[in-house]
């Protein structure tokens, strides 16, 4: 089980420094859908929740078109909990210092299907070395979680990547295309599982 107050007061990288908040996550346990980000940004260490910028709005319209789910039917939450400065781009060791909150919390809230965002989140939820352009919209197993209820270990949750939708705010609606077909494929993972 996740301890929450010992996550909130987390000092385990430099990033606890010159956050304001923990992002911790927000949305049901169990959820259909986990949707895993890189770090919070300036809004996000602010508001205390991940994707409340400009960046979400776009990542769940695109998400109730393509997947006909919504942001409250989801727990959303980043790879790194703390914002790293200027929103650079988290260091090897800050998402070292942060993989074993991630990892409870998939095991904690146990989602149906992973969705991860960008380079960050496609390396550190599913194990790829290559970058989210070689691997979006593939149909993967979420990497080194040890789900074990009892002594029953449960089937390994699956999921796919596609691109951050910061990506697509700069790159405009090619990128957008891209994820609409990745999403698409999400659906259809979501359908079955
Ligand atoms: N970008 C992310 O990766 N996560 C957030 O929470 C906000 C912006």
């Amino acid at each position: 089980m996740i301890d929450l107050d010992a996550l909130r007061s987390c000092t385990r990288c430099e990033l606890a420094s010159t956050r304001q908040r923990v992002v911790i996550g927000s949305g049901p346990h169990q959820p259909r859908l986990m949707v895993v980000g890189e770090a919070p940004g300036r809004y996000e260490d602010e508001g205390g929740e991940p994707f409340i910028g400009r960046s979400g709005r776009l990542l769940f319209q695109l998400l109730l078109e393509e997947v006909g789910i919504d942001r409250d039917e989801c727990f959303v939450t980043n790879v790194v909990k703390c914002r790293p400065p200027a929103n650079r781009t988290p260091k090897r060791q800050e998402i070292t210092a942060c993989r074993d909150w991630f990892v409870a919390q998939v095991d904690d809230y146990a989602p149906r299907v992973v969705l991860a965002l960008g380079n960050v989140a496609a390396r550190a939820v599913f194990g790829y070395r290559e970058g989210v352009g070689a691997v979006h919209g593939r149909i993967a197993v979420v990497a080194a979680t040890g789900r074990v209820h009892g002594d029953v270990t449960q089937a390994s949750t699956r999921g796919l990547a596609t691109y951050h939708p910061a990506a697509a705010l700069r790159g405009g609606s090619s990128v957008v295309d891209v994820m609409r077909r990745d999403l698409r494929i999400l659906r259809q993972l979501l359908e079955a599982a």
